[in-house]
């Protein structure tokens, strides 16, 4: 992978909660690496999931941010304001074959996947709606369908992310056929992010380990939309006394909740922002 110049990162949270101090610490992170490297960085506000998002997180997310000391270049870019840009990419993937309508229900994906998965993992899709070969589709556009983009079978995949080291996967064999375009007309996270990353001339993407392996996803992706894809650096997730993962969903470890309980940005600093493992050692590998 080539390194663009300048360095240029992005904070991408998405406005379902108020923002989660494990969110809160990897981004300090990005901003600690883009000003070690004189970069800029970017807010990109997540909001493409109607029932999810909430105007007043996103709201609340901004108020958070700048309280616990981050500055980013312009105004946020608002993923709900581009989706002409999504428009076009799922077009170049539609006029190459690439992708495919799945009238699948979540619930055939996942009776049809046995094995539990990982928290966060899809099921690997089982290929019912799969065209035998590359047909492109006759649909104008998107709405009312669920689109999955058709993941190579075995390719051994790898990159080095530049916190957790060597990655290695076999697409089609540890992730399949994924969602770039959901049934109810909103572009997949895959899709966008990709979209946006390159877009937005992204040379690092800092974000958690939990979305390691969506990467391997995404490089599909812009490999398909012939676009050249960011460093990435994958940082470990907080976890508590005990080891165990500090959920998002715990509402307690928001920074508003920290924030009112009278913790400063120092304080919340000093208590959750462990120094990786690459940088103690000075290295970049785990
Ligand atoms: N918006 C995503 C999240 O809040 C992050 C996506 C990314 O960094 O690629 O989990």
């Amino acid at each position: 992978m080539q390194s663009k110049t300048p360095y240029c990162g992005r904070l991408a949270p998405s406005p379902t909660g108020y923002l989660h101090v494990g969110h809160a610490v990897t981004f300090w992170r990005a901003q600690e690496r883009s000003r070690a490297r004189n970069g800029k960085l970017f807010l990109r506000i997540e909001d493409l999931d109607r029932d999810r998002c909430r105007p007043e997180f996103r709201t609340a997310i901004l108020e958070d941010l700048e309280w616990f000391g981050f500055q980013w270049e312009a105004e946020p870019v608002l993923q709900s304001e581009r989706r002409p840009l999504y428009l076009a990419a799922w077009k170049q993937l539609r006029d190459r074959g690439l992708i495919y309508p799945c009238t699948c229900t979540r619930r055939d994906v996942l009776g049809a996947a046995g094995a539990p998965h990982a928290e966060d993992e899809e099921p690997i899709y089982p290929g019912t709606c799969r065209p035998a070969d590359l047909t492109i589709p006759q649909h104008e556009n998107p709405a009312g369908v669920t689109w999955r983009f058709r993941v190579p079978g075995a390719e051994a995949m790898q990159f080095h992310d530049h916190c957790a080291g060597p990655q290695r996967s076999v697409a089609g064999a540890e992730f399949g056929d994924f969602v770039v375009w959901r049934k109810d007309d909103v572009p997949a996270y895959q899709l966008a992010v990709v979209v946006d990353d390159a877009t937005m001339q992204i040379t690092e993407v800092v974000r958690g380990a939990d979305l390691l392996r969506s990467t391997f996803r995404q490089l599909l992706l812009y490999r398909a939309l012939a676009l050249a894809p960011p460093e990435f650096c994958h940082l470990p997730l907080i976890v508590d006394s005990l080891g165990k993962r500090l959920a998002k969903r715990d509402d307690a470890l928001s920074l508003r909740i920290l924030r009112a309980a009278g913790l400063s940005p120092d304080e919340i600093r000093a208590r959750y922002l462990s120094t990786p493992p690459s940088e103690r050692r000075g290295g970049n590998r785990r």
